[in-house]
């Protein structure tokens, strides 16, 4: 990083402000350690000499399109830098191999499509504008050339524009790996067609982004000998499920629920939908319509890709009636019964509601009843029906309507996964990875705290991909470097997912005390890690606890916790659902192999996750990883704003400032020594009878007038942006 010894009165700099991040001004005036500046917005500042840098004069009016380029690399030139691109619609950047993704909030035109994929095909990343094809298309040559598995790592906060790079990554992939002439059912076109299915059952509008998923995902694809796609699967991980019954205001739930709601009057009318504000599950929130979406087509839209996808009309018709009974349940209300702490259907229409639910799950409407309003307790070989009251009642109501859907969302995926077809022979899979990033809101529950805990273990994946195989490259060649620090989380992995004795393990086991409550939980937590660093108890709570991230502190609210890490079926529903008269609905409730008698199975949502994450992050062990960090320049959602605080924030927490440092200080580019005499031997064709490649390379690397670079074992180490200079060497003489 650039230091502060060649500031000098009347030089310009960057002062720290607290509304833009940095300022840009000239210095007028320095006194030992003090700096008075005048900035750019007319005031002026005097401010510690450490707080200031120095202004990089002759920046490129364009920026630069890789950071490791920048003459001055700071915070405040990396800002810069994003900013004048973003202005001219430069809306991808790298760091080394990393690419930064500022989210343009429109319509760039004819930057995605065939013809520029054909321009990308084989071209050495750098040489054309950054671009996720680039990306892709470095994966792809690694894979075919040096038969590596790959991963592609998309990571950002919610709308910062992962899914939708994401899928121009697989578009290029697909492009590059399918088959010429690909008709309508090829593996790479069913992948594609995955997406607005997914999104139709997994997507919903949020505060943060109108077309949130609400589900990690990870899809492999696999490949053959030749490079051609022969099969793939897609992985998801904790769908969003609390949103099925409860949405606020301006948000909505998943799509498909309006869809259906505007489908043709036929369809409409044989669900018994209509104007979805008539449905509780939909209107808590007053946000029905997306601007610019046509519900009504979406629907056709979504149908034609479940056919892509492998989804038969029958079935198609069987998921949305599925999910029209989920919104007639959420419409059954009960009041008290006629005993005491009894309940039952509140009226006409709540009946009516029972009544349809019922019909469309194909289950015996009686039994669908007392399943909200009765619970069977086995005591001593003794079953007794035990009545609940409507508050009850309606939880149990919430809790099959989640787990109906959850259920569906799986099928479907599923369904895909057996529709594509796995390719068990493949040699080698490319795997991009779309998932939430790092959550910080004003209350934060077990979601964001699972949500967190994916994002630590990717971040260390990320800190240990880019730093330590960087670090142990440079310690195996034997070459001078100077170590660069970076923070470990693993403490904060431990305190989580340790066993016994992590947050995770204390949930499960408050889980299984029926006398547990989310307040003895905090109290379990709040003793058990009174000393650790990365735990600490809020003051003015006696529930909440906070963990200090890797990215931040966030205080977690334990209220919900034990509920939500419980993925029991009530043992009613799993009978009653699973004798339905429609195979469909009966196959998403098998009989469980366990013993049924028991009122409720538990499984801990938690510690799901946390195998799920394990699996992931084995898989992505045995792969070459690329990452694509996105940036959501801000939370109005809207063009052209460049929000310098709000972008700082996420490129600190995404390591990217960490990268760019590191990169820059190294040596990013590498050559075997045979590779290097073979590119550049034309520089100076007598090294190749130079037996000794050491000599050989230094030849041609003083030919080409370098310095700075690095002899290692086996490999010649340059700075960034050496490598370009050497090819244009090499280009002269050609
Ligand atoms: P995330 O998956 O990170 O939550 P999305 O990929 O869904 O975010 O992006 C949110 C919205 O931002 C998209 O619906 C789209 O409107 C816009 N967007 C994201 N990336 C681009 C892009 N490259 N070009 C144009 N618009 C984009
Ligand atoms: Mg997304």
């Amino acid at each position: 990083m650039a230091t502060s010894f060649n500031i000098i009165v009347g030089s310009q700099v960057w002062v720290e402000n607290n509304e833009v991040a940095w300022i840009d001004g000239d210095v007028l005036e320095i006194n030992d350690k003090q700096i008075k500046v005048a900035c750019s917005s007319g005031k002026e500042v005097v401010t510690n000499l450490s707080c200031v840098y120095p202004k990089d004069p002759e920046f490129p009016e364009c920026g630069v399109d890789d950071m490791t380029k920048l003459a001055y690399l700071h915070e405040p030139g990396v800002l810069q830098n994003l900013k004048s691109r973003f202005d001219m619609d430069e809306i991808y950047t790298y760091t080394g191999n990393i690419l930064i993704a500022v989210n343009p909030f429109k319509r760039i035109p004819n930057i995605y499509d065939k013809t520029v994929m054909e321009k990308y095909k084989g071209v050495a990343l750098g040489e054309l504008n950054p671009h996720p094809y680039a990306i892709a298309d470095m994966a792809y040559r690694q894979m075919v050339n040096e038969g590596i598995s790959q991963s592609i790592l998309v990571s950002g906060e919610s709308g910062a524009g992962k899914t939708e790079s994401t899928k121009n990554l697989m578009q290029y992939l697909a492009h590059m790996g399918g088959r010429s002439r690909a008709d309508e059912r090829s593996v790479e076109q069913q992948v594609l067609e995955s997406n607005p299915v997914l999104e139709a059952f997994g997507n919903a509008k949020t505060l943060r982004n109108n077309n949130s998923s609400r589900f990690g995902k990870f899809v492999e694809l696999q490949f053959n000998e030749k490079g051609r796609i022969s099969g793939a699967a897609i992985r998801t991980y904790l769908l969003e499920r609390s949103r099925v019954c409860q949405v606020s205001d301006p948000e909505r739930s998943y799509h498909c629920f309006y869809m259906l709601c505007a489908a043709p009057p036929e369809v409409s009318e044989k669900y018994k939908l209509g104007d979805p504000r008539t449905f509780r599950y939909l209107n808590q929130s007053n946000c029905y319509q997306l601007t610019g979406v046509d519900e009504s087509k979406e629907y056709l839209a979504t149908k034609q890709a479940m056919g892509v996808v492998g989804i038969s009309s029958d079935e198609q018709e069987a998921i949305f009636r599925v999910v029209a009974a989920v919104l007639h349940l959420g419409n059954i209300e009960f009041n008290r019964g006629s005993e005491p702490d009894s309940s039952q259907p509140k009226d006409d229409k709540s009946r009516f509601h029972l009544k349809t639910a019922a019909e469309l799950f194909m289950c015996d409407e009686t039994a669908l009843q007392e399943s909200f309003c009765q619970r069977v307790m086995v005591t001593r070989g003794e079953s007794i029906k035990k009545s609940l009251d409507p508050n009850s009642a309606a939880i149990t109501r919430d809790a099959l309507a989640k787990i109906v859907y959850t259920r569906l969302f799986d099928w479907i995926v599923t369904k895909i996964n057996n529709s594509i077809g796995q390719d068990a022979k493949s040699k080698f899979l490319i795997g991009v990875l779309d998932i939430y990033g790092f959550e910080s809101f004003k209350t934060n529950s077990f979601e964001q705290f699972c949500i967190n805990l994916t994002n630590e273990k990717l971040q260390q994946h990320f800190n240990q991909h880019v730093f330590k195989m960087e670090q142990e490259e440079y310690s195996k060649e034997e070459i001078n470097w100077s170590y660069i620090e970076f923070v470990d989380n693993q403490d904060i992995l431990d305190l989580i997912e340790k066993k016994p004795g992590g947050v995770l393990a204390l949930l499960d086991e408050a889980c299984m005390f029926p006398r547990s409550t989310h307040a003895t939980f905090a109290e379990k937590l709040y003793q058990t890690f009174k000393d650790h660093k990365r735990f600490s108890k809020p003051k003015l709570s006696n529930t909440d606890f906070t963990i200090c991230h890797y990215a931040g502190d966030v205080t977690y609210q334990s209220d919900f916790f034990l509920d939500k890490n419980k993925d029991y079926v009530v043992a009613e529903h799993q009978v009653l659902m699973n004798a339905s008269k429609c195979s469909f609905v009966s196959s998403l409730f098998p009989p469980s192999s366990q013993d049924s008698s028991k009122a409720s199975k538990f499984i801990s949502i938690g510690s799901q996750f946390k195998q799920q994450l394990q699996a992931l992050l084995e898989t992505l062990s045995h792969t070459e990883p690329h990452y694509v960090r996105c940036v959501k320049p801000n939370n109005l959602l809207k063009p052209a704003i460049f929000d310098n605080l709000n972008i700082l924030q996420q490129l600190r927490c995404g390591g990217v400032m960490e990268a760019i440092r590191i990169s820059c200080a190294g040596f990013p580019t590498r050559k075997p020594f045979h590779e290097f005499i073979d590119r550049f031997k034309i520089l100076s064709p007598n090294v190749v009878n130079i037996s000794d490649e050491v000599e050989g390379s230094k030849i041609l690397l003083e030919k080409a007038n370098l310095e700075g670079y690095q002899i290692g074992k086996t490999k010649v180490f340059l700075r960034a942006g050496q490598m370009a200079e050497i090819d244009a060497r090499r280009s002269e003489v050609l």
